[in-house]
């Protein structure tokens, strides 16, 4: 196990700042004092950790990150309960999956007790920029190719880093349904490709389709499969679900869309509560039916930035669906009551998902 040299910021945030700042958290703008660093080097493997001030870094203008975009990163949040403790909500699922990500994009794996060691120990050093009530703080693991050279083929070289941010709600809206565009000209991932994977690269390709979602009105993109166009992927940042009028849930196969963490526990959750979880393909025309015939009667996002967000209305190149009432329906709010319940420590942690710091 790696040990981490801790160097504290000798300028911290004055506190009055930071509660001023509280005041008014929008998501990924505000960041904390510290960052954890760890080096990868062909020859030295995994070493130098530290916990230090967050500074920028100097990269070498030929680092090959910034030309084959060999980037990886995760996303997960520290949650303050009503009496003070801070938790993790499964950091060991995103340490999994950052290694996941790291073989499809033949980067070297940092072994899960490192990971969690970066992540907890800075949470610790800047346990008071997580804030309590509805906010939390994001946190923000990623790796990149850090050597200077312009040939294709892996780096020898790596820098991976995690990051700090505390943030309020993910959608302005806050608790109202969000607008979904369906990207019927782009698509995000193929069979083969990198969809599973949590890199840059899945990012950058979905913007396009995000300003055009941004441009109709509508605060995320819906991708179909890249094959037929006709199978329902997930948004560009989150999982998606249907609920049906026989209370039985949808949501896609994992294959080519991120395995999300949320997804993950609100299938487990929706067990709990006897309701049934179809993982299965669902196709646009489906839904398109199932909407006509009143069988599909809610839909919603989930994701670690927003938790889960009812979708009231989803629009495409035809026209405008509206989703059951348009409004957050009765299987969305009890899911994600359950979940927030359990990450705010106001229900019990039955499957263990909580890692205290
Ligand atoms: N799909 C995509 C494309 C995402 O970026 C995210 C956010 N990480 C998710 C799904 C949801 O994953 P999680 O629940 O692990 O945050």
């Amino acid at each position: 196990m790696l040990q981490f040299e801790i160097l504290k910021n000798p300028n911290p945030m004055p506190e009055t700042d930071r509660a001023k700042a509280f005041e008014n958290l929008g998501f990924g703008t505000l960041f904390s004092d510290h960052m954890s660093v760890i080096h990868w080097s062909a020859e030295k493997g995994w070493h130098s950790a530290k916990v230090t001030a967050r500074a920028p870094f100097a990269l070498d203008p030929a680092s090959s990150v910034l030309h084959y975009a060999q980037e990886i990163f995760e996303g997960m949040k520290a949650y303050r309960a009503a009496d003070g403790q801070i938790v993790l909500f499964r950091p060991e699922e995103n340490a999994r999956r950052f290694n996941a990500s790291a073989r499809r994009l033949a980067m070297p794996e940092l072994p899960e007790e490192d990971f969690l060691a970066a992540i907890e120990k800075l949470v610790a050093l800047d346990s008071a920029w997580v804030p309590g009530g509805e906010g939390s703080l994001y946190l923000r693991p990623f790796m990149f190719a850090s050597e200077a050279f312009l040939g294709v083929r892996p780096s020898r070289e790596y820098i991976f880093c995690v990051i700090a941010s505390p943030v309020g709600p993910y959608f302005k809206g806050g608790a109202k349904p969000v607008k979904i565009w369906v990207s019927e000209d782009y698509s995000r991932a193929a069979v083969g490709g990198t969809g599973a994977a949590k890199c840059g690269g899945n990012y950058a390709a979905s913007l396009l389709a995000q300003a055009e979602a941004t441009q109709h009105g509508c605060d995320q993109v819906l991708f179909l499969d890249a094959a037929e166009r006709k199978w329902i992927e997930e948004l560009g940042g989150m999982n998606i679900f249907f609920v049906l009028d026989d209370g039985s849930i949808i949501t896609p196969p994992l294959g080519t869309i991120l395995p999300g963490i949320t997804r993950n526990s609100i299938m487990t959750l929706a067990a709990d509560n006897n309701i049934t979880v179809h993982e299965r393909p669902y196709s646009f025309e489906e839904l398109q039916a199932d909407l006509s015939s009143g069988r599909l009667v809610e839909a919603f996002a989930c994701g670690t930035a927003a938790v889960v967000a009812g979708i009231g209305e989803l629009k495409h190149g035809n026209g405008s669906l509206t989703i059951g009432s348009g409004e957050i329906g009765p299987v969305t709010k009890l899911l994600r009551e359950k979940l927030i319940g359990i990450q705010k420590q106001d229900l019990a942690d039955t499957h263990g998902w909580l890692r205290r710091i």
